[in-house]
């Protein structure tokens, strides 16, 4: 499907198919709170919606995987109960796939080579607002990105409501595979998505803004679109998001419990004082029966948590 100039793509139908979620943790460290919270949302949408939960470890980037993180993350999601459904994935195992991706959209001529250094784009302030540049060079190596014009993406979040975006203002057209030869996440996530055919997305609402791209390669290779979800984020006292390469503590599984407890919190869940302590399936199994997608989930603010 080629979009013209104008068109207006929108996103996240109801798929009216049985549920599909799935956590994709990066194998940049371990869990910190915050993917921990991460986890649990969206296992519990998953279950509460009578659905599968997929777990896939996003290993695209070699340069950026810390060694033992993978063996780390599989251990605290055990440990916290947080089980997945059929076997584990690993997007190294996806290359196929990325490649036919690739040729689909490169045969109805959406994707152009661009050999823009990245810190040239940096100093003319256009590394997230792509003017353009190689657009018509017709190189045959170098990054490869994808042609957008003024296209204007819609979608309903489930909890952050009506989005609206225009790729051709931000960013502009995008990489899908790194000079590098590595395969972009935006690219990497929706392809794999729809292979393991996830209806329902919900993660950190610092990934909403790459959405829009998601829907628009979505629409380019016909595939089904997922809903989505995104929730706040953690972020530590100074207000900055927990993440995993930045170095956050990571949780210790020693105290599983607790750490349930905390992010159960965080979703206005407090546990029954007999609950506390308890073994972590029954504290997952007791959150599955009383989760809702509640209201603090709607809040476009970060939970503030003490690290
Ligand atoms: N791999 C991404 C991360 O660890 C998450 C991707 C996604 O949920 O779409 O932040």
């Amino acid at each position: 499907m080629s979009l013209p100039n104008d068109n207006s793509v929108t996103g996240t139908i109801a798929t009216g198919r049985p549920y599909v979620g799935r956590f994709a943790p990066s194998p940049t460290g371990p869990l910190h709170l915050g993917s921990l919270f991460a986890a649990l949302v969206s296992l519990l949408d998953a279950r509460k919606h009578a659905g599968r939960w997929l777990l896939r470890i996003e290993d695209i980037d070699p340069p950026r995987e810390v060694a033992g993180a993978t063996d780390a993350i599989l251990k605290s999601l055990e440990s916290h109960a947080l089980l997945w459904d059929g076997n584990l994935t690993f997007q190294r195992d996806s290359t196929d796939r990325f490649l036919n991706a690739i040729e689909q959209l490169r045969q109805a001529d959406h994707l152009f080579y661009c050999d823009c250094a990245r810190k040239s784009l940096l100093a003319a302030r256009s590394l997230n607002a792509y003017p353009g540049t190689c657009r018509h060079k017709r190189l045959d190596s170098g990054a490869l990105r994808v042609r957008v014009y003024d296209t204007i993406i819609e979608f309903h979040d489930r909890w952050q409501g009506a989005q609206k975006a225009n790729l051709g203002d931000r960013p502009g057209d995008f990489v899908i595979r790194r000079r590098d030869l590595l395969f972009a996440y935006q690219l990497a996530v929706i392809v794999d998505d729809h292979a393991s055919g996830v209806t329902d997305v919900v993660r950190g609402i610092d990934l909403i803004d790459s959405t829009p791209r998601q829907i628009h390669l979505q629409a380019l290779l016909k595939y089904e679109h997922p809903r989505y979800g995104h929730f706040p984020v953690l972020t530590d006292r100074e207000g900055s998001k927990l993440s995993k390469q930045t170095g956050s503590t990571p949780i210790d599984d020693a105290d599983a419990s607790a750490n349930l407890e905390r992010c159960l919190n965080l979703l206005g869940m407090p546990l029954a004082s007999t609950l506390r302590g308890a073994p972590c399936t029954e504290i997952v199994d007791w959150a599955i029966e009383h989760y809702e997608p509640c209201s603090l989930l709607k809040s476009k603010s970060p939970f503030m948590v003490a690290t």
